[in-house]
């Protein structure tokens, strides 16, 4: 029999794994009464861990996750907005400029094929550096940090 009283490791592998339980622990609990006393609230300590329920996140995850993704798929039918404002707005310049062609016949008449060309591939090239930038822009404000 042990001497000493037996630590609280000693006292978690006796209730845990009494098998593995060396037979000096196990005679020295038999015995003493303060150890024994221990081993009975540790055992009432691993029941009472056992009731305790798993865990639960407190919020609807699975909502969270969905609205996420429907906010992404807004933003998807946002871009096609956008692309059907663009494109209304064309066809009403475009309709201007021919309306009011007729009145000032000599508008286009001044600007060559090349300067036409140059004029439109700045303002392409604009819109996409402005597209590029919302993008990058919705992006960031997307990273959740
Ligand atoms: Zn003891």
């Amino acid at each position: 029999m042990k001497n000493e009283h037996i630590n609280e490791k000693e006292i978690q592998q006796y209730i845990l794994a009494k098998d593995d339980c060396d037979i000096n622990i196990i005679e020295h609990i038999n015995h003493c009464q303060k150890c024994k006393a221990e081993v009975e609230l540790y055992k009432l300590l691993f029941a009472a861990i056992k009731k305790e329920p798993n865990p639960v996140f407190e919020f609807d995850l699975v909502n969270l996750v969905m609205q996420q993704v429907s906010e992404k798929q807004n933003f998807s039918f946002d871009k096609y907005l956008i692309a059907i404002l663009s494109g209304v707005s064309i066809a009403v310049i475009s309709i201007l400029i021919y309306l009011t062609n007729k009145y000032f016949p000599t508008l286009f008449n001044g600007i060559s094929f090349i300067q036409f060309s140059l004029i439109a591939v700045t303002i392409l090239l604009i819109s996409i550096f402005i597209y590029i930038d919302m993008n990058k822009n919705y992006k960031d404000q997307m990273n959740f940090s």
